[in-house]
């Protein structure tokens, strides 16, 4: 597959950034490793006039230990060199985990921490050459206001299957985003908006600078299915965290994703377990209580039922881990 033809402006710095994204508008793309974008553009998926690289811009690609214990990692660091560093290791390791666990090692030599956030939802009816597309009607992701997943949905249902998304919520992380009246500083899950075309808070002319990961005494873990190990998306990914001892914990938070839109904070579960602690039945009682709490569960990648399967096991088996390592 070829890609289409492309204008490619290579922004020295953030101003020029930018200034090329205010310049032009909905005709532009930003790109930092392509992994993504450039997939989507050989499918078509995905039209820009004008591609513009954010990977010469210094600023992007640094990681930093801030005097408040703040970690902060630029949007453009590639996640080979977020894996390596030794202060993502040592403090978090659910986040080295969850990065590790995007695609093979020459995705992650490519792929950027920025990017992992931002990518695109997938939806086994779009995700398609565009000749396979062609044997049917398009859909909110295409040109037609229509789901082929939930037919009667009146917005798109494709998966955010975005790996470190779980573990940066997990850990009360923040995304720092610019534009051209300034910056701003959201939390990671409030990033994310439960629709599968318009599926973050990011403005057209925003991009995402930085992430901040906060050191507040967490513990987190991190637990991903997917059928192939280093080539496929998850099926179901799954973090939490844990403040505190395990059997009176001061904070909990449990995040799924990739079982719709936007990635889903299981707020029900965290109150089990905050009032209960991590004994066995809690750990159970959160784990069915949250596969009851999904809502729409699609047949999109693997069956419904499946999925549902799938949460409870996942979340069972990290929270046991949680606890042990608290232990
Ligand atoms: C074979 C294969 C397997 C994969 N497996 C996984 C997997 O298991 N898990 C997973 O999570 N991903 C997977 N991916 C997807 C992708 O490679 C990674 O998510 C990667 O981290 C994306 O980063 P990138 O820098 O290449 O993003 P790009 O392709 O450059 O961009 C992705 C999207 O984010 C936007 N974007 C990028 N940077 C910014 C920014 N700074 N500000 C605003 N918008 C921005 C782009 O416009 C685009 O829409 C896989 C890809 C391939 C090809």
């Amino acid at each position: 597959m070829q890609l289409p033809r492309f204008e490619y402006v290579r922004a020295a710095s953030l101003d020029e950034g930018l200034a090329a994204l205010a310049k032009h508008g909905a005709d532009a793309k930003i790109m930092s490793g392509g992994s993504d974008l450039l997939v989507n553009m050989k499918m078509r998926l995905d039209t820009p006039r004008v591609l513009i690289s954010l990977g010469g811009i210094a600023e992007l690609q640094d990681i930093e230990e801030l005097p408040d214990g703040v970690l902060r990692i630029g949007a453009g660091c590639r996640l080979t060199d977020v894996i390596a560093h030794p202060g993502v290791s040592a403090r978090f390791p659910a986040l080295r985990d969850a990065v590790a666990a995007v695609g093979s090692r020459h995705v992650r030599n490519i792929g950027t921490l920025g990017g992992n956030l931002c990518l695109e939802t997938r939806c086994w009816y779009t995700n398609q050459s565009e000749d396979w597309r062609k044997a049917r009607d398009g859909c909110f992701k295409t040109d037609r206001e229509a789901c082929h997943v939930i037919k009667t949905a009146s917005r798109c249902h494709a998966i955010n299957s975005s790996d470190t998304a779980p573990a940066l919520i997990a850990l009360d992380a923040s995304v720092v985003l610019a534009g051209p009246a300034g910056r701003r500083t959201v939390k990671v899950l409030d990033f994310y908006r439960d629709d599968g075309v318009q599926h973050t808070i990011l403005a057209p002319d925003e991009l995402l600078v930085a992430i901040l990961v906060p050191d507040d005494g967490r513990r987190a873990v991190f637990a991903k299915l997917a059928q192939r190990v280093g080539l496929d998306y998850a099926a179901g990914s799954f973090a939490a965290s844990l403040r505190g001892p395990a059997d009176a914990p001061e904070a909990v938070r449990l995040v799924l994703n990739a079982v719709g839109a936007a990635p889903k904070a299981l707020t029900e579960s965290e109150r089990l377990l905050m009032a209960s602690g991590l004994t066995d039945e809690a750990i159970e009682a959160a784990a069915l209580g949250a596969r009851q709490s999904l809502g729409e569960v699609t047949n999109l990648f693997t069956p419904s039922g499946f999925k549902r399967r799938l949460v409870k096991a996942l979340i069972r088996d990290a929270l046991v881990t949680l606890r042990d390592q608290t232990a």
